[in-house]
C-alpha cells in the first residue's frame, strides 16, 4: 500500500510565484497530513472541502479532496521517489510533435499532450501517434480562445468538438482541459465531465525559444510533484527535452502524466 500524499496544481510563471509556491507546499505538508489521518479514521465519511485547502491546492481541489492521489513513493532503498510531469500543449505540430515522441520513447517517459482541436482536426493520425506512445492526451479548446472571455456556450462548442476530434482521431474522449491563459471555468468544465489542469513551472519556453534558457528554467524551479509546461511547437523544445529527462533523473526524478499526479 502506498503512502498517500496530496499533489497540489496551481499556475506559476516566474520566481516570485515559484517561491510562493514553495512556502505553500511546506505549508500544505501539515494539512494534508492531517486531513490524511481523517481519511483513514472515516473512510466512509465524504470529507467537506475546507475553502482554504481548496485554495491552497488550486486546480487539484477542483477534483474531490479525498481522491487526490498520492505522489510520494518509497523506492526499494526506502529513499523518497520525486515526480515530475512533462506537459506539451497547442499541438499536435507536424514537425516538431513526431520528434518529441521519438525523444519520449527512446528515454521511456510518457508525457501529456493539450492539444488544440483545429491542430487535432489537420493532423488526426499524429494524434493517433500520440495515444500509441501512451501518453495522456488533454483537451487545449479548438481555435486556443480564452475561455473567460466568451460565453458558455461557445466555450461548450470549443471543448466538446475537440472531445470529438480527439476521440475521432484516436478513439479515446480527454478527461483533463487545460485552459489557454491559465484562465479559469472550473465550474463550467466541471459540468462537461472534465478535469482542469493547469500548471507549475512555466519557462516560457514558446517565447524565449532557447534550449540552454528552458532547461535552466526548469532545472532551477523544479520541485516534487510539479507539472512543467511546454510547447511542442519549437526545435528549442524538442532539444530541452532531449536534455532535461537524464538531467531530471540523475535528480531523483520520475516522470508520471498529469492524471498519474492527481488521479481523478
Ligand atoms: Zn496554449
Amino acid at each position: 500500500m502506498t503512502e498517500r500524499l496530496a499533489a497540489y496544481v496551481r499556475k506559476g510563471t516566474g520566481a516570485g510565484d515559484n517561491k510562493l509556491m514553495k512556502k505553500e507546499k511546506a505549508r500544505l505538508g501539515l494539512g494534508v497530513s492531517l486531513a490524511f489521518v481523517v481519511l483513514l479514521v472515516l473512510p466512509y465519511v465524504k470529507p467537506e472541502i475546507d475553502g482554504s485547502l481548496r485554495e491552497k491546492w488550486g486546480m487539484a481541489a477542483t477534483v474531490d479532496s479525498g481522491r487526490i492521489q498520492n505522489t510520494i513513493l518509497n523506492n526499494s532503498n526506502g529513499d523518497k521517489i520525486r515526480y515530475v510531469a512533462l506537459s506539451y500543449d497547442d499541438g499536435p505540430n507536424p514537425i516538431y510533435t513526431e520528434q518529441l515522441l521519438e525523444v519520449l520513447e527512446k528515454e521511456n517517459v510518457r508525457a501529456s499532450f493539450f492539444m488544440m482541436g483545429k491542430q487535432v482536426e489537420a493532423y488526426p493520425k499524429l494524434v493517433k501517434k500520440v495515444a500509441d506512445g501512451g501518453h495522456l492526451i488533454g483537451n487545449h479548446t479548438y481555435s486556443h480562445v480564452n475561455v473567460c472571455q466568451l460565453p458558455e456556450t461557445r466555450v461548450r462548442e470549443e471543448i466538446q468538438k475537440t472531445n470529438e476530434l480527439i476521440f475521432d482521431a484516436c478513439g479515446q474522449s480527454p478527461e483533463w482541459f487545460r485552459p489557454p491563459f491559465g484562465c479559469n471555468r472550473e465550474k463550467l468544465i466541471a459540468t462537461l465531465d472534465m478535469y482542469q489542469i493547469f500548471w507549475n513551472v512555466d519557462p516560457l519556453d514558446w517565447s524565449v525559444q532557447n534550449t540552454g534558457t528552458i532547461v535552466n528554467h526548469v532545472l532551477k524551479y523544479v520541485s516534487d510533484g510539479d507539472i512543467i509546461l511546454m510547447h511542442d511547437a519549437y526545435p528549442t523544445t524538442v532539444e530541452a527535452t532531449k536534455i532535461l529527462i537524464p538531467k531530471l533523473r540523475a535528480m531523483g526524478y520520475s516522470f508520471v502524466t498529469v492524471d498519474e499526479m492527481i488521479q481523478p
